[in-house]
């Protein structure tokens, strides 16, 4: 297998997918996928590595804070979706 172009190919589909993974709501096989390119491809870890850290944080400030449960719901929504291409 050449490991670069696997790299290459693989960067656009597994970027696309950072939200789902961080979310968790990918298939079994896609996540597996998707840690199979993180071991070959540092930007693409570097890149999850930091997008996860992010919503982390967010998600923990977002408890922590007390803000009606409306609007802990939005900013929930918005962090962990990303809106339908149009
Ligand atoms: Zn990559």
């Amino acid at each position: 297998m050449n490991l670069k172009v696997y790299t290459q190919l693989y960067c656009k589909e597994a970027l696309k997918n950072l939200d789902n993974y961080l979310d968790r709501e990918l298939a079994a096989e896609d996540i597996r996928l998707i840690e199979k390119h993180l071991a070959v491809c540092k930007h693409c870890a570097a890149k999850f590595k930091y997008e996860a850290e992010v919503v982390d944080e967010l998600k923990s400030k977002v408890r922590r804070i007390s803000a009606p449960a409306e609007l802990k719901n939005k900013i929930m929504t918005a962090i962990s979706d990303t809106p339908p291409e149009t």
